[in-house]
């Protein structure tokens, strides 16, 4: 391999972000690691960065992305924020996270790189500003499974083993994932904002998260008003996705919830199995507060704080900003049952709507309940034609509704197999199931073997290419005793 310099690799660095009044960050430089190598990197998304993939995935790129050396134009902080945590305001920060910069890509697209596990920062509070292997690959895995699944979310670029070892209950080996993100902007930061900032530092805020993800409200009548009825339509259509695959954060926290409308922070997220709306999987999620069934209302939730965050800026008299805000609050759960909905409509091949579509997914769903039947594969078995397969089969309420399904399915104007089409691109044929993902991280942290992992990957890239390959995939492991439990990325 030719030895270029780090400039070679592509890095076109700005930071817009540093250009916002300081209280918003501090200049961090990270913690340099022992022998930093790759032990993922993802070809693709370095392309789309206008990053040389051959230079980057070299020991010197390794170097870089574990943030030993620092690219000419970076420009490390890390982020101050504050959030709502399981309902509880705290301030926050990247306490093991810096923000390198901001790429901006051949084609004009800014994207933020954050180093995550780089190191102690002002923010660190206990911890030691550094993460483990497991937790990394997870959020690899899960980010670039959502981003196949066709959702919004930050994506992972790399993830880097650092050659130390981190304490936790026992010794772990430490890792640096690279997240690439629209931008970092969150709830908390707004509620950051509003409870340490003056009003200018809101403003300067909120001008800033209006130029960069929505340039053309900037000279709206009431700008503020747009950016929070944006981010409610965005989070709207993300929640909705979301639910439609099944997908369970797991710390909904304020701090978690983006202002572009991707997601992000893949700590103890898990897809449902069995559908049931209480499935909580997060150890740490003893109330159930973020369970499946309660994200569109706790998306509601954090919307609030973001609204009442805003609130200055809304209008000059505080209650006149009140009714404006709740206004707009009101669109979101209309906004996410529509989304939703339609959504809905497309897994089960309608193309058109009628009223009673409700009350045949409301059925469906209820029969799912009450049979345990895994959420994804009655779905892929309805789209695969093949309803022996599913756990309600050969009930009377089953066979029932099975003939309604296909009743309506002639009353619209597309045939049946236009219908299966639709299915075959609302229905994954695959996602993340819990014990593959569990094998991979086993494989990798303690066999070093990133083969399990890879091919994983490599299935998930297009869920809903049905192949014979995630066929295999898509069984289910056999009924555990114990519930599956997820643990927050420390
Ligand atoms: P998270 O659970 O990743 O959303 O993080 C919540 C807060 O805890 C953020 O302020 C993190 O930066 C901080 N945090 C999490 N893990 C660590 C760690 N190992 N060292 C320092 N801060 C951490
Ligand atoms: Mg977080």
């Amino acid at each position: 391999m030719n030895k270029k310099e780090i400039s070679d690799a592509g890095w076109n660095y700005d930071n817009s972000y540093s250009r916002l009044p300081d209280l918003f960050y501090t200049r961090q430089e990270p913690e340099p690691v022992r022998s930093p190598h790759f032990v993922i990197f993802n070809d693709e998304l370095a392309k789309t960065l206008g990053l040389d993939e051959q230079v980057l995935n070299s020991d010197q790129g390794a170097s870089v992305l574990a943030g030993n050396e620092i690219p000419e134009g970076a420009d490390p902080l890390a982020q101050a924020y504050a959030g709502h945590q399981f309902g509880y305001f705290n301030m926050l920060g990247d306490g093991r996270a810096v923000l390198m910069g901001e790429q901006v890509t051949p084609s004009g697209e800014r994207f933020d790189i954050q180093l995550k596990g780089s190191g102690r920062t002002p923010y660190s509070r206990q911890g030691d500003g550094r993460a483990s292997l497991g937790p990394m690959l997870r959020e690899y895995i899960m980010s670039e499974a959502m981003h196949g699944l066709g959702i919004p979310t930050t994506r992972s670029l790399a993830v880097v083993k650092t050659g130390e070892l981190i304490i936790r209950e026992t010794y772990l080996p430490g890792a640096i994932l690279t997240r690439v993100a629209a931008s970092h902007l969150r709830v908390g930061t707004f509620q950051y904002a509003a409870s340490w900032g003056t009003k200018e530092d809101l403003k300067s805020l909120a001008d800033f998260a209006l130029q960069r993800h929505f340039p053309d409200l900037a000279n709206a009548e009431n700008p503020y008003l747009h950016l929070l009825q944006e981010v409610i339509r965005r989070q709207a259509l993300l929640i909705s996705k979301w639910q439609l695959v099944g997908f369970i954060h797991g710390v909904m926290n304020t701090d978690n919830m983006t202002i572009s409308g991707e997601t992000i922070d893949y700590g103890p997220c898990a897809f449902l199995d069995d559908y049931d709306p209480a499935t909580v999987f997060s150890s740490i999620d003893r109330e159930g507060r973020y369970a499946y069934g309660n994200q569109p209302s706790i998306a509601g939730w954090n919307l609030t704080r973001l609204a009442e965050a805003l609130l200055p800026l809304l209008h000059e008299d505080t209650e006149q900003g009140v009714s404006l805000a709740q206004d707009v609050l009101a669109e979101f759960p209309k906004l996410y049952r529509q989304h939703w909905l339609a959504g809905m409509r497309a897994k089960l091949g309608l193309y058109t709507e009628v009223q009673e579509d409700e009350t045949l997914i409301e059925d469906l769903l209820t029969m799912m309940y009450k049979q345990d039947a895994d959420y994804t594969n009655t779905f892929r078995s309805l789209t695969l034609q093949k309803p022996e397969e599913v756990a309600m089969y050969g009930s009377d309420e089953f066979n029932f509704w099975f003939e309604q399904w296909q009743a309506r399915l002639d009353t619209q104007p597309e045939t049946k197999a236009e219908a299966y089409e639709l299915m075959r691109r609302s229905n994954p044929a695959v996602i993340p199931r819990n014990h593959r993902v569990e094998a991979a991280l086993e494989a990798a942290v303690n066999q070093a073997d990133y083969s399990v992992m890879e091919q994983l990957l490599d299935v998930l890239k297009d869920p809903y290419a049905y192949t014979a390959e995630q066929a295999e995939f898509a069984a289910l492991p056999p009924k555990s005793a114990v519930p599956y439990r997820t643990y927050c990325g420390t």
